[in-house]
């Protein structure tokens, strides 16, 4: 590959330690030199003399930045909602209806959207509404909570809802005793699965990538891939389409079966897509209170959640996918889940990622740490939990997200955005960890990190947990992965970072994305 020079106003090649440089010079995909504009452009001539090829320069306008690391999203899902219809804002059911009527034709099949609520509705949709617009085809509006839906009747009928004998919980039903076309938590949940499932698994993936780049991720994890996910994942690869580079964590079912075909997917990939690991559930969600607490919620007096693996089930699984060569993330939200997590993956010998890691007082911090983890968070988590406090009471929620501690402790942590759950965008879980707004950052703004260490956990931090240092930086050895803002976060006020725009992306030196 062609040598690149590429220079800026301001380029920086990493945070804490933060470097401020004319330009670098990449020779395959790799950065080989970061300092001074016109060094770059000597040695990139002699390397371009010695390849027999042109160099390429490039001078842009704006800040050059690493590109960002997303140690933790479900890149699929991103590139679903990215094609579902947008309800939020929707002020009427007769709204809601037109706008499936009008936009149906553009799906495949399902017809897929997110974001209503009732109460800007006037009411809660039904089968029936939807149905009068659907022209056939199955029909899934997600609330915008995410943890109820509404279905028509194709949808139902699909999900063998319809006609069932035994009523199931999840599932909403009208005097008449059949389903109204609601559906809440799980039911929701497996219909959002189906829907998603119909969609092309190619051009979902890569509709999740142009959402990324244009956030400025150029690598992401994505967590608990299924069948679906790995096959539109391994399409676009295999066709070159894949400009991003991506970090795959199997859903343990999907290991399990690789794994009962004789199939050992470790190291499967190259630098662009590589399987890395598995991920497994400890718990649940804040939200739904099934996260696992040591004491009750606060606001459910006789709840501790959920806990999906007991220490022994968790250490044989993580020991069973080191020994095939895989990373192990583990989830773990609920104080009592983060301390099994840790004290299983210490029993089984193995220095897995904790995923979350959300409610983290002293002494499970030190759990943490006595078991080598690494954590992959959610700042944003820390603006969007604004019920955290009523879950927890005051005193334990203080202990929610305290990224600081984490670092004073030692503990290797690296940032994340979750997304869909949250948006994709760095700059804006870089706000969320610097400014700790809303409810729960006030009961904890000594957690609050500076602006550089919060870039620093977004580029660096985040590729130390995936076990890649050459990424996250740009210095000599490593890639040649940017992202062009159109300002400096170090320089903007706080609450203008999420704002930045962000001009493009490039991956080994090579434009995966830039703004028209
Ligand atoms: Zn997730």
């Amino acid at each position: 590959m062609c040598p690149v020079v590429v220079s800026a106003p301001r380029v920086y090649t990493g945070f804490k330690p933060t470097r401020l440089v004319e330009a670098f010079l990449a020779v395959a995909g790799r950065v080989v030199y970061a300092g001074y504009e016109a060094e770059a452009l000597r040695l990139g001539r002699l390397a371009a003399e010695a390849l027999g090829c042109r160099l390429r320069y490039e001078r842009l306008d704006g800040v050059v930045v690493p590109g960002f690391v997303d140690a933790h999203l479900h890149l699929a899902a991103v590139g679903f909602e990215a094609g579902g219809l947008d309800l939020r804002g929707v002020g009427s059911l007769e709204e809601l209806k037109e706008l499936v009527a009008r936009e149906r034709e553009r799906f495949h099949d399902w017809v897929y959207g997110r974001g209503w609520d009732q109460d800007e509705l006037g009411a809660w949709p039904t089968r029936y509404d939807l149905d009068e617009v659907s022209g056939g085809k199955p029909v899934l509006l997600m609330r915008v909570c995410g943890h109820a839906a509404v279905a028509n009747t194709e949808a139902l009928r699909r999900l063998g809802l319809l006609g069932a004998e035994k009523r199931r919980p999840g599932v909403d039903y009208g005097c008449d005793g059949s389903p109204t076309g609601l559906l809440f938590e799980d039911e929701a949940w497996r219909a959002y699965r189906v829907a998603k499932h119909s969609s092309d698994p190619v051009k979902t993936v890569l509709e999740g990538q142009r959402r990324l780049l244009e956030a400025g991720v150029t690598t992401a994890a994505t967590m608990g891939a299924d069948w679906h996910e790995a096959r539109g994942l391994l399409w676009a690869w295999r066709s070159g389409s894949l400009a991003i580079r991506v970090r795959v964590y199997l859903d343990w079912g999907l290991y399990r079966a690789m794994r009962g075909a004789g199939f050992v997917p470790a190291g499967l990939g190259d630098e662009t897509l590589r399987v890395a690991g598995v991920k497994l559930y400890m718990d649940g969600s804040l939200g739904a209170r099934t996260a696992w607490l040591r004491e009750p919620y606060r606001d459910a007096v006789h709840e501790t959640g959920r806990r999906l693996l007991s220490r022994r089930e968790l250490a044989e699984k993580a020991a069973e996918a080191a020994r095939d060569g895989l990373d192990v993330a583990v989830h773990a939200i609920g104080d009592a889940a983060v301390l099994e997590a840790a004290h299983g993956l210490l029993a089984a010998g193995v220095r897995g990622r904790v995923e979350h890691a959300s409610l983290a007082p002293p002494d499970v911090l030190e759990a943490l740490r006595s078991a080598g983890a690494r954590v992959a968070a959610q700042p944003r988590f820390v603006a969007s939990d604004s019920w955290a406090v009523e879950r927890l009471g005051e005193e334990r929620a203080r202990w929610l997200y305290p990224f600081r501690t984490m670092l004073a402790r030692g503990i290797p942590l690296g940032f994340s955005s979750d997304a869909p759950v949250e948006p994709p965008s760095p700059l804006e879980g870089v706000y969320a960890a610097a400014a700790r707004p809303g409810p729960l950052g006030s009961l904890s703004r000594g957690e609050a990190l500076d602006v550089e260490t919060a870039l620093a956990l977004y580029t660096r931090g985040s590729a130390s947990v995936l076990g890649e240092e050459w990424l996250g930086c740009l210095e000599p050895g490593c890639a040649a992965d940017a992202a062009v803002l159109a300002e400096d976060p170090l320089e903007a006020p706080l609450d203008y970072i999420p704002d930045i725009a962000v001009l493009g992306a490039m991956t080994g030196g090579v434009w995966a994305w830039r703004r028209a």
